[in-house]
């Protein structure tokens, strides 16, 4: 997919001004952040928060062992029957997917929700070798029918509204004339089962693989996965190196924050754990797995401070409960991972320099960390970013200006309490009026604050003098 992140500011006051997904991003992560409340603490805040913690151990610790667990990994799931590829980057993991699609003959795919064929492109690779492609998780079929991308990295379609899914399906799959939503995924599911049912190739993504059994891990609401990994002759799965961990008792911790953070629920509709092709006196399955483990960036992040990004679940609780993903939706991210997570793996994985607005995209609130079920300092990661690309030269001349200025000022208990004068005796003459030149960016959407007549300062100075005392 390509990288359009350095668009940020323009791109998020399209959405700012774009009713519909106002709406639509309002409601959708309102609901989803309320129902990831209600799940992680439905047995208490304490409990809660030692899930969380728990996971965050598991992944850590699988991190720390990531070398290891791979070779692990490609050892079982190889015992099992798979046949596990290495991809170093974009190119050879699609490239790996073409090869495997001549081979066995592939004329139609069925895709189930991925992140990673996302990131890599997937689709359009196999599109431009006249394969067909039908993406078959709801949210991402209706994508796929617009010839967009992806918002949210749970749901794709979070800045749609019912009546922009009724016209697409319409428009784009023929669906006859309904606003009945039961009546839209009747629909889809219909034109769907065609598809399943016809399909020479699935492909999915893999929420987790486990080292010790080598068993694909599948988490999801609508079944689709299912038909994808279990219908066609061939399976592919494109799994992000970081995904393996090393027991199935991880992987138990893992269910138990995933789905509360994702979607509020104890356990998905579908959990499928996958061990490989149909085997000898099974009636169903596959009869080739592919397991094609994607690094795209990922070893180059491993070696450097921001390792712990990689214990992200994918889960978009992020995404949910930051206050700039909630106005801009996902698309003014510029790339596939979009919200705090995206913040930081985007400039990581493409460059800081193609991504340099990200690590500005972000009030430092914290509540990114907060609702993290594997508890990644998002904030932290952030600012590091700020300081690479201060130090990459890749920050605005306005805003190092401006920076140096508030530095030198804030080290000078004069020049500090001059400014302040200063500012009080401005923001008199001048009222309240738009701040001028690249200041107004703070103006445009928001009132400028009255200044107290007295700083803090002199308050208190006045107060210690009242009580005798020296200020
Ligand atoms: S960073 Fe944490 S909250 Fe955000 S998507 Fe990843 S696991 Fe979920």
């Amino acid at each position: 997919m390509k990288v359009n992140a350095n668009s940020f500011i323009p791109a998020a006051k399209i959405a700012i001004n774009d009713a519909d997904l106002q709406a639509a991003v309002s409601y959708g992560v309102g609901q989803a952040a309320e129902k990831r409340t209600r799940a992680m603490f439905a047995y208490g805040v304490e409990h809660g928060e030692a899930l969380r913690q728990q996971a965050a151990a598991i992944k850590r610790h699988a991190l720390q062992r990531l070398p290891e667990l791979l070779e692990q990994a490609e050892s079982a799931l190889t015992a099992n029957g798979a046949r596990v590829l290495w991809a170093v980057d974009a190119e050879e993991a699609n490239r790996h997917v073409l090869e495997i699609a001549r081979r066995h003959d592939v004329q139609l795919v069925t895709k189930s929700k991925s992140m990673v064929t996302e990131e890599i492109g997937l689709n359009e690779a196999l599109q431009e070798e006249s394969f067909t492609v039908v993406e078959t998780d709801l949210g991402e079929f209706i994508v796929q029918l617009d010839g967009g991308t992806p918002s949210h990295i749970v749901a794709p379609i979070v800045h749609k509204t019912k009546s922009n899914i009724r016209d697409t399906l319409m428009q784009q799959a023929g669906m006859p004339a309904t606003d009945e939503v039961q009546e839209m995924t009747a629909y889809a599911r219909r034109y769907l089962r065609q598809k399943f049912l016809q399909a020479d190739m699935g492909i999915s993504g893999g929420n987790f693989i486990i080292a010790e059994t080598g068993t694909l891990c599948l988490v999801t609401n609508e079944g689709n996965a299912r038909m994808v990994t279990s219908l066609p002759r061939v399976h592919v799965a494109l799994v992000g190196i970081e995904k393996v961990i090393g027991t199935v008792e991880d992987y138990a911790s893992l269910t138990q924050v995933l789905p509360r953070s994702a979607t509020g629920q104890a356990l998905t509709v579908y959990t499928h754990m996958i061990n490989g092709p149909r085997t000898v006196g099974e009636s169903d399955g596959p009869e080739h797995v592919y397991v094609i483990l994607v690094d795209n960036g990922r070893s180059r992040i491993y070696a450097t401070d921001y390792a712990e990004a990689l214990a992200c679940i994918r889960c978009g609780a992020c995404l949910n409960a930051c206050p700039v993903y909630r106005v801009t939706g996902g698309h003014a991210y510029g790339w596939v991972y979009p919200g705090p997570i995206g913040a930081v793996v985007t400039p990581l994985m493409t460059g800081l320099e193609n991504a340099s607005a990200l690590p500005h995209a972000s009030s430092l609130c914290g509540r990114c960390k907060e609702v993290c079920p594997v508890d990644i300092d998002l904030p932290r990661m952030l600012l590091d970013l700020r300081h690479d690309l201060q130090e990459a030269g890749h920050t605005e001349f306005v805003w190092d200006a401006g920076m140096k200025i508030w530095s030198t000022a804030v080290r000078s208990p004069r020049l500090f309490a001059a400014a302040g004068r200063g500012a009080v005796l401005a923001a008199r003459v001048m009222g309240r009026p738009p701040l001028p030149g690249p200041l107004s960016g703070w103006t445009e959407h928001r009132e400028f604050p009255t200044f107290a007549p007295k700083s803090f300062h002199q308050r208190w100075s006045e107060r210690a003098k009242d009580r005798g005392k020296e200020p």
